[in-house]
């Protein structure tokens, strides 16, 4: 049985997976598998805060008001931790939660079955390392195919991202010994009865994500820099991952006011973030923006642009156009060592490189380390990123970055001038 033919009798019949057999168990070695549509592990049923609160009060769970560290030394809200590792590690809040009751019970049991900053590494750590084999898979640069199974047969290769991730997940963390793929066919059901049953058709949605044709990228729209026009900011961070890495993808640029330095206060109240394109605001986070270009309001479809560390942020569902104002750059929201925004870009809701990306003109080029790198123009106008890993925000002057987004907002019932 071939693990698509039977997502239609889920949904016929649902009652009858129990008895189902497990996609896996009966594909021949040789035969890819998928074990988790890519959709559900990048994106899911529960995409913002809202969602996850009432999911986690509706179960009865601790973590509805638990808190979490989605990075390290900067607890937050379980609920918007959970949100926050989904979007910053596209690993979906529903897959998390999923994983974390099969090993400790978070959803069914009343109490946390451990210490409250074990709870918290696990979360971090999980989301950060499954990202890794999924993005490994994504752009095709995954390793071996799947993990060995010392004596026994071999294990199935991956049909997608999610599977090859959720694998190798499974031989690092779940394992316990035993025949490896008997061990493993046995886990994969248990998560997709368990997904089933708490969040829909685990096979639901796009099974195979990839990056972006270059008829996909002509989709995106004209992006601009994302602050007001005729002001001055600092590229204070060139392209970097979110575990600080240089793995791929590198998807993000950081952002800071040129008078602004630091974290005292917390918020530039008076300077404002700006939208790079029109676009719908969506999936709704404390301290993040995301925008939706083609406008559908479902981020696992065609392009979105990203904006972190907001204060007063502008609600979802709001539709905006370019230079129309977001919030304000802060260091709230994620680890900052300064009030800025932190840009990105993603197609399905997946991170793309951001080197592939213009704003205003500006392309982006990697450093030797994460953070560092710089932009350049056409006329080999360049500005180094200001980063320093031992002096932060010394000097920037060789950073600034005049915008040419639009200088006056009109109003948008939100910001004011
Ligand atoms: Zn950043």
């Amino acid at each position: 049985m071939k693990p698509l033919r039977w997502f239609p009798l889920l949904l016929l019949l649902p009652l009858l997976w129990d008895r189902a057999a497990p996609a896996h168990s009966q594909a021949p070695a040789g035969e890819p598998t998928i074990l988790l549509a890519d959709e559900q592990f990048a994106s899911g049923p529960l995409r913002d805060e809202p969602a996850v609160r009432a999911f986690l009060q509706a179960q009865g769970s601790f973590l509805a008001s638990a808190t979490l560290e989605p990075v390290k030394g900067i607890p937050m809200p379980a609920v918007q931790s959970l949100v926050f590792l989904g979007e910053a590690y596209s690993v979906s809040p529903a897959l998390l939660l999923t994983l974390a009751d099969m090993e400790m019970g978070v959803l069914s049991a009343g109490q946390p079955t451990r210490a409250p900053q074990t709870l918290a590494d696990w979360f971090r750590q999980r989301a950060m390392i499954l990202s890794r084999w999924f993005y490994d898979a994504y752009y095709g640069i995954a390793g071996a195919p799947n993990r060995p199974s010392p004596g026994g047969e071999r294990v199935p290769p991956a049909g997608n991202a999610a599977t090859y991730a959720l694998r190798n997940y499974f031989f690092t963390h779940v394992y316990g010994g035993g025949e490896p793929v008997a061990a493993l066919a046995a886990w994969e059901e248990l998560l997709q009865r368990r997904y089933a049953a708490t969040f829909g058709p685990p096979l639901g949605g796009k099974a195979r994500l990839a990056p972006p044709t270059p008829a996909d990228w002509q989709e995106l729209p004209a992006l601009r820099l994302p602050w007001p026009g005729g002001e001055v900011w600092h590229l204070t961070g060139g392209p970097h991952n979110f575990d600080g890495s240089k793995r791929l993808p590198l998807s993000g640029v950081d952002f800071q006011p040129a008078e602004i330095t630091g974290c005292n206060p917390p918020i530039a109240a008076d300077e404002w973030v700006v939208a790079s394109a029109p676009g719908l605001t969506i999936d709704y986070q404390t301290h993040w923006v995301k925008l939706d270009h083609d406008g559908d309001g479902d981020a696992a479809t065609g392009w979105q642009t990203v904006y972190g560390h907001l204060a007063y942020r502008i609600p979802d569902g709001a539709w905006v156009r370019v230079g129309w104002r977001l919030g304000s750059p802060s260091c709230l929201g994620g680890y900052a060592g300064g009030v800025h925004v932190h840009f990105g870009v993603k197609y399905e809701n997946v991170w793309q490189p951001v080197e592939a990306v213009r704003l205003s003109g500006w392309a982006f080029e990697r450093g030797e380390e994460a953070y560092e790198g710089g932009m350049v123009r056409e006329g080999g106008v360049t500005r180094q990123s200001c980063y320093h890993s031992e002096q932060p925000l010394m000097d920037c002057t060789h950073a600034a970055v005049v915008s040419d987004n639009r200088a006056r907002i009109r109003r948008t019932g939100f910001g004011l001038e």
